[in-house]
């Protein structure tokens, strides 16, 4: 499996860091974000090391679709009936650490959040 000795994300998938894990498979990771911006904020991501969505190519298509499929899971176990699926990519669309992952936030009114990233 890919990973970056250096990236954040890849040490949570290889236990090197904790995180609270709300989901896990042969290819997924789902765990809580250590700053919620809702009172149900995770984090879905690939255990491969991706960058971001703009790094992966149409034979990700079924990996994509399995991490929004993780996402709609998320949100059901935690009783959500609106809520947002966002992802950021690159510097410029606020994304801080270079892994791709799927922010699923509720929990409250989304109205006011602020931007993410
Ligand atoms: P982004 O701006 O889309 O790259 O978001 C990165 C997210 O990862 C932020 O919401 C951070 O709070 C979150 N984050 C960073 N480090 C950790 C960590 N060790 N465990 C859980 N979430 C993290
Ligand atoms: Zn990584």
């Amino acid at each position: 499996m890919k990973r970056v000795s250096d990236c954040v994300f890849c040490k949570i998938v290889n236990k090197e860091l904790p995180a609270d894990v709300v989901y896990e498979d042969e290819q997924i990771l789902a765990f809580r974000d250590i700053k919620p911006l809702a009172p149900v904020h995770v984090l879905v991501i690939p255990k491969r090391h991706i960058e971001s969505l703009q790094a992966t190519q149409p034979s990700d298509d079924q990996l994509l679709g399995a991490l929004l499929g993780v996402a709609r899971q998320v949100a059901k176990e935690h009783n959500l009936t609106g809520y947002r699926v966002a992802t950021n990519i690159g510097k410029d669309g606020g994304q801080v650490v270079n892994h791709l992952h799927l922010h699923v936030i509720g929990g409250k009114p989304l109205s006011d959040l602020p931007a993410l990233g």
